[in-house]
């Protein structure tokens, strides 16, 4: 690779290519999967199978408990007259919610991380077929 190119943090809250921010890393019309790749880039963004499951087992689960954990306090310190069903399934239902709304971002995020350490290389790129 001639000069290599650095991830963007922004570009991956963005949701964006790490490095031109030319691609939305969703597809279309799909808020939880990926595209193969940037074309413009022409490098794929899932290294291998299962590549993501790391982002779910560490940030999306620990983000979404962590939600849940700070909304189970605020429930106890400011509803504590409510009934124990109500204090116990707002914040489990709360957690739910944010744990399916922060996949993408959690995914973006172990990407960006990935590529700090593991910079792109030629098996990082696209095929012909753009898979
Ligand atoms: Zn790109």
């Amino acid at each position: 690779m001639e000069k290599e190119k650095k991830p963007s943090l922004y570009h991956a809250i963005k949701l964006q290519c790490l490095y031109c921010d030319k691609t939305s890393l969703l597809k279309k019309g799909n808020f939880l999967e990926f595209v193969e790749g940037c074309p413009h880039c022409n490098y794929k963004f899932e290294r291998e199978v299962g590549y993501f499951s790391g982002a779910s087992w560490m940030i999306t689960y620990t983000v979404a408990a962590l939600a849940a954990m700070i909304s189970g306090g605020i429930m106890i310190w400011k509803f504590s007259d409510q009934s124990d069903f109500v204090i116990a399934g707002i914040p489990a239902a709360f957690g739910g919610i944010f744990a399916l709304l922060f996949i993408p971002f959690g995914k973006s995020f172990w990407m960006y991380v990935d590529h700090l350490f593991h910079p792109l290389t030629k098996a990082d790129q696209l095929d012909s077929k753009g898979n």
